[in-house]
């Protein structure tokens, strides 16, 4: 009988320790959403610095060393001879690969070279600065009557960008923007300024156009013009395989056609909608001869988010909204039709996933053998392809990276990707796959876009590569014109160190770990903390349990604040771990924080508030922990070994036996439990992650050819007196970097980032000020009321002078915070 009862009672009990876990689970999971949601404050704001330049997709944020915007020629050419190294040029920033940014460079934002210098009305022709827009250019010549010749679909893009991407639009009878061009003035590396035409210093004039900012800086442009006319549109729907020869027969040569292009319907792009725009006398149906300046788009953008979501989203746009818009007659100007605004694609965040576009030109003899390979490269790699939009277009009259040589249909893909590492290769695959396509038939794909391409892919889509090359080593010796583009192709720079870590495995580690590492650290702060209050004698009671979870929220709302406003890819990898770990600790510390302060103070107090064996064991075990983690992840913490310490080296019966029991039962489920989570935790880790790489790469500068690297920093190579070395990562980092500082080392770059995080701790209002170093914000040391937490992004190239200042300081270096 009496088993009966026990067995009973124990049942009972395991069922009320389970509902009471369960409870204290779901309580944390409500207070982990709470927290997330409201842990910030919102006073918080962070502006990321204009050296922060970022492009369209919003995935290639680079920092320059400055941001200069000349307003004059004069300006231009000032800025070029009075800095020194690379220089890196930027219009709209449409383009979508950081074809406009370098790091550390001296950035030229062209924006502010915008005026109109000349119209000639009756000659039809314009002559501009750079950094004007299309749409800047229209609201000065349509009251004249007069329109583009040649531009894009969309009017944001300013000309200088344009002219050196050498665009196209939709025009028939037209092809690449060389073709309405006059001549050019151009701001060489050494600040002369030269004009260029297909006469006069032609080879410039060719290189240039199409020359993605390689040669120099183009200042000027004189433009030819056309009529504004009305048009009309005409549309008509066929089998793929029909195109051609409808292209061919009815629209290539009517000199009555303005634009043109043909929509091919994914996923199995059989269909195509000729949708043409005829010269017209009827009278308009839209009054506007222009489309609106910063209009809201409300439709668009949630209509291209079903197409990109859904197959169904795809099908009601081939079969019922495109039939119903086309059904409509429309009649509009010229200049209404071509003053279109991306920001009707404009998705309402790219924060998870963005669009894109890539382009391959086919020549038009080849266009039959083309679609069906695309079709299937696009199913094979599951592309989420939104629109395939076919364009024409004559032959380039001669620049050097020309993408058209021979009269060619491009085939514009407007697709939707993710943002993480692996949604990126999923493009990679298919675009890879789709220029060797293009480039077998005879064809090339386009440069502005993701820089995926081999310097042999780029050579056979531009077999006159060779001479830009050797133009640019003529006119920009010291190779000071450089962007991401150029940085992958340009041979000089193959052979760099660059290319050298962009070939070492994991040398590259992304620029927002750097702030996202911040409150997973502070759980390696908080536990040194915990250890060193309790060395000092107080009750564990009194450890501020609570306002460690607030802390811990706090700065994980901070530092995914900083990383959205810099707009870093999304790292939805890293951010799902700092929730785990966040929400474990939160269920950890309420537990701990509620029990601590009711029966752990009354046992405590039992025992007159002296330390007994179980307490100093536990001590030690919480100190071992902290060292631990300072260089290894906590799941590989032995925590079996602490229960074998406590339960075979501390005696069970002594002096304040109620304490000693508590403690001893406490500590057993703290660390027994520990043990357990660690275990799951640990083969999560592997199995998502794999093993992780444990070293860190990063480039520095030695104070002399012969100087030894410090222990634990081993050379992988050697440049002289710049090398890249590889040392531990987290703890053994930090003191890596401390040593090399004190050697005097500078860094150049950190897993190829120009910028990392460090905190430093010190008394109160003793902030640390050093060029390169911007305080991020400030966080509580909670065990001290003394000191506080200086969270710093530094610029590497000051990481070693801040180091080598904090190393005689009152505030001292806490972590660098290695991705
Ligand atoms: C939504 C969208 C639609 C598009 N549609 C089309 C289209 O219909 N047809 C087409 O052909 N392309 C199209 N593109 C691509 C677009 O034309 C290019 O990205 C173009 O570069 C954008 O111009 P930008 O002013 O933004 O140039 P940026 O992206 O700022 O610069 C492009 C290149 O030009 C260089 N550069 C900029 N200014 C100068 C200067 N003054 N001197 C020397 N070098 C300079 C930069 O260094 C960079 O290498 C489209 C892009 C987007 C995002």
């Amino acid at each position: 009988m009496w088993f009966e009862l026990v067995g009973r009672i124990l049942w009972t009990s395991v069922k009320r320790l389970a509902i009471g876990l369960g409870s204290i689970a779901f309580l944390t999971g409500v207070a982990t959403v709470i927290a997330i949601r409201y842990a910030g404050d919102d006073d918080f704001a962070y502006s990321p610095p204009a050296t922060l330049i970022n492009d369209i997709t919003q995935m290639n944020a680079t920092y320059v060393a400055r941001a200069i915007t000349p307003h004059s020629v004069e300006e231009v050419s000032a800025a070029l001879r009075e800095t020194t190294g690379p220089v890196s040029i930027g219009g709209g920033r449409f383009s979508q690969g950081g074809q406009v940014s370098y790091p550390d460079s001296v950035h030229l934002d062209m924006r502010g070279m915008n005026r109109v210098l000349d119209l000639d009305v009756a000659g039809k022709r314009i002559t501009v600065e750079p950094g004007i827009t299309w749409r800047e250019i229209q609201e000065a010549i349509d009251p004249h009557g007069l329109s583009v010749r040649i531009m894009q679909t969309y009017s944001n893009f300013t000309v200088g960008g344009s002219l050196s991407v050498n665009v196209h639009g939709r025009y028939i009878g037209e092809g690449p923007l060389v073709r309405s061009v006059e001549s050019i003035k151009l701001v060489l590396a050494d600040g002369s300024v030269v004009a260029a035409s297909p006469t006069e210093n032609s080879e410039l004039f060719f290189g240039a156009i199409g020359g993605y900012g390689g040669l120099g800086v183009i200042v000027q442009a004189t433009l030819r013009l056309a009529d504004d006319v009305k048009i009309e549109r005409r549309d008509a729907v066929m089998p793929v395989t029909e195109y051609r020869a409808h292209f061919m027969r009815e629209i290539r040569d009517d000199r009555d056609v303005i634009f043109h292009n043909a929509d091919l319907y994914p996923p199995a792009f059989t269909r195509a909608r000729d949708v043409s725009w005829y010269r017209t006398d009827k009278p308009v149906t839209i009054e506007d001869r222009m489309n609106p300046a910063h209009a809201e788009y409300v439709w668009q953008p949630r209509l291209e988010k079903l197409i990109a979501s859904y197959g169904a989203g795809k099908w009601l746009r081939e079969r019922v909204l495109e039939p119903i818009y086309y059904s409509f007659p429309r009649v509009a100007w010229r200049n209404w039709e071509a003053s279109y605004d991306v920001a009707e694609l404009e998705p309402a965040s790219r924060a998870d996933y963005t669009y894109g576009l890539r382009e391959y030109f086919v020549p038009v003899a080849r266009f039959d053998e083309f679609v069906p390979r695309m079709r299937d490269i696009f199913a094979k790699n599951h592309a989420d392809i939104l629109n395939v939009s076919v364009r024409h277009a004559l032959p380039d009259p001669g620049t050097l990276l020309a993408w058209a040589r021979e009269e060619v249909f491009a085939f514009v893909v407007y697709y939707r990707q993710g943002r993480s590492a692996a949604d990126v290769e999923g493009v990679r695959a298919w675009s890879l796959e789709m220029i060797d396509a293009a480039t077998a038939l005879g064809g090339a794909y386009y440069l502005p876009y993701q820089i995926f391409e081999s310097p042999e892919q780029f050579r056979a889509a531009y077999p006159r590569a060779d001479e830009y090359f050797a133009l640019k080593a003529r006119v920009d010796p010291e190779n000071r014109f450089r962007n991401r583009l150029w940085q992958q192709l340009y041979p000089p720079n193959i052979d760099s160190l660059e290319t050298m870590r962009r070939t070492t495995k994991n040398y590259y580690r992304g620029e927002e770990q750097t702030f996202l590492t911040v409150p997973e650290w502070y759980l390696v702060w908080n536990p040194v903390e915990y250890a060193d209050f309790l060395a000092s004698g107080k009750s564990p009671s009194d450890f501020p349990f609570f306002a460690s979870i607030g802390e811990y929220w706090t700065q994980y709302d901070r530092v995914t604040k900083i990383a959205a406003e810099s707009r870093y890819p999304r790292n939805g990898q890293y951010l799902t771990m700092l929730r785990v770990i966040g929400a474990s600790t939160t269920f950890e510390y309420i537990l701990k924080g509620c029990y601590e302060t009711t029966l752990g103070r009354l046992t405590r107090w039992t025992a007159g508030g002296a330390d007994t064996e179980e307490d100093k064991l536990i001590q030690r075990a919480h100190r071992a922990y902290a060292e631990f983690i300072f260089g290894s992840a906590w799941y590989n913490y032995d925590f079996t070994h602490w229960l074998g310490e406590l339960w075979h080296g501390t005696p069970f019966f002594g002096a304040h036996f109620i304490r000693k029991l508590e403690r001893r039962l406490f500590f057993t489920l703290e660390y027994g439990g520990k043990a357990a989570y660690a275990r799951l935790i640990g083969f999560a880790s592997h199995t998502t992650y794999g093993i992780q790489d444990d070293h860190i790469y990063f480039t520095v500068r030695a104070p002399a050819d012969d100087a030894p690297n410090p222990p634990g920093v081993e050379t992988v190579r050697d440049d002289g007196r710049t090398r890249v070395v590889t040392s531990l990562r987290w703890g053994p980092f930090t003191h890596a970097a401390v040593a090399l500082a004190g050697g005097g080392f500078d860094f150049v770059d950190v897993a190829g980032n120009r910028r990392i995080v460090v905190t430093a701790v010190g008394p109160r209002d003793r902030e640390p000020a050093a060029a390169g170093v911007t305080e991020l914000f400030e966080s509580r040391v909670l065990s001290s009321a003394d000191l506080e937490r200086h969270v710093l992004l530094v610029e590497t190239r000051s990481l070693a002078a801040l180091l080598r200042e904090l190393a005689g300081s009152e505030v001292r270096l806490e972590h660098v915070y290695d991705y």
